[in-house]
């Protein structure tokens, strides 16, 4: 396989080398070609794959825990779940491995208009996004093992101590400031920050976080009239948030560090956990009488399969995602789902009210 690879990258550079490109936007597109067919010859050997017998001799499968969706939430819950040798897990990812270009800084710009990206745009709206070609924004979100954080743009932020605390006051114990911080410490290997509030930060965690090695001077003049403006440079990730401060990126050793690096690549060879990618979950199947979900419908190389989970389904498909698999699976609003009802078998109705309008360009 190594050897195809080999032969195919010299075949495209030789192709590349040849071409003459009149625009930018074709070279565009034909970089963007690139990219995706690399990553359909990638996913033909998926090393996350390489334990899982797929498809399966019996269905349905059955697992204690089933995550939809291998975003940094996702790929977090398999890494952690599969601690634990007696439970069996399944992550299922309907976009597939990362490319390495994942991991350079700036050349990740490049992935954005590929398969890497769910490729969604918004409706357009009076008021907004006038300047747009069809007056509609572009809502990027990441496909693939690592969702958004192999795509993102690096700043490592942890929100503000406030929002957390008012999000625990709203009733959700558990989620005020100090409740989280053992774990925003856990998370992090915060080394390579020269400006660190010790007390908050922390070390040896499997994502990278550093400094941006490079600063320009525009930088280092901006930081100075803000200081001298009477903010104080301080570590925003620590005790005190507002001031002025460098940048603070997910980066390792000048490598990218995402959610698939960082919490699945070390793990993949744990016998107890499936990953699947280009498995697209359709459907989420919930008990009518008494409103649990029990499993999942997913699809793969073009056939449907169901899997059931003995303890719980995790919904980790991303801010769109999720409540659109919800939707199918008959959960949202009201109104909106009778409204379409005659295509839904099995509703579960809720009062949950929420109201986006968006238009996929990569329907699957
Ligand atoms: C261009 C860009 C720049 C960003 N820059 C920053 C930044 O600098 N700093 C920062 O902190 N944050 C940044 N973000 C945001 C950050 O990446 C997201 O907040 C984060 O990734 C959201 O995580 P999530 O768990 O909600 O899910 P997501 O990351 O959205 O992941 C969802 C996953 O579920 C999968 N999925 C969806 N539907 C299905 C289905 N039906 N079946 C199976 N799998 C499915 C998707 O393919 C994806 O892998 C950026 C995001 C983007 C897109």
């Amino acid at each position: 396989m190594f050897l195809l690879r080999a032969l195919i990258a010299a075949a495209i550079t030789t192709i590349l080398y040849h071409i003459p490109v009149r625009d930018l936007r074709q070279l565009l597109k034909f970089t963007t070609g690139i990219i995706d067919g690399a990553a359909v010859i990638s996913n033909l050997d998926s090393t996350y794959e390489s334990h899982d017998k797929f498809p399966p001799k019996k269905t349905p499968e059955h697992f204690d825990f089933v995550i939809v969706g291998a975003s940094p939430s996702g790929s977090v819950l398999a890494n952690r779940l599969s601690e634990i040798n007696g439970w069996k897990i399944l992550l299922l990812e309907a976009g597939g491995d990362p490319t390495g270009l994942a991991e350079v800084p700036l050349v990740v710009a490049t992935l954005y208009p590929t398969t890497y990206n769910w490729g969604t745009h918004a409706e357009p709206q009076p008021g907004f996004c006038s300047g747009c070609l069809d007056k509609g924004a572009r809502y990027g979100h990441g496909k693939g093992l690592g969702g958004g954080s192999i795509i993102n743009f690096m700043i490592f932020v942890r929100g503000n101590e406030g929002d957390y605390n008012k999000w625990e006051e709203m009733g959700n114990p558990g989620w005020g400031y100090r409740d989280l911080l053992p774990y925003f410490r856990k998370l992090e290997d915060a080394s390579n920050v020269t400006l660190k509030d010790s007390e908050y930060r922390g070390r040896g965690g499997p994502l990278g976080v550093s400094d941006v090695p490079f600063r320009t001077k525009l930088t280092d003049v901006y930081i100075n009239a803000a200081q001298q403006a009477g903010f104080s440079y301080v570590d925003y990730n620590g005790k005190q948030q507002i001031g002025v401060s460098h940048m603070q990126t997910t980066l390792r050793n000048g490598m990218r560090s995402n959610a698939e690096n960082s919490y699945l690549r070390p793990i993949r060879q744990r016998t107890n956990l499936k990953i699947r990618t280009g498995a697209y979950v359709t459907k989420i199947l919930i008990r009518p009488d008494t409103k649990e979900a029990y499993g999942v419908e997913y699809k793969k190389s073009g056939k449907m399969y169901t899997v059931v989970a003995k303890k719980e389904v995790i919904l980790s498909a991303g801010g769109l995602n999720s409540p659109k698999i919800l939707m199918l699976s008959g959960v949202g609003p009201k109104s909106h789902l009778e409204e379409i009802g005659k295509m839904l078998v099995g509703f579960v109705f809720s009062s949950l009210e929420y109201s986006f309008s968006i238009r996929e360009k990569l329907q699957k």
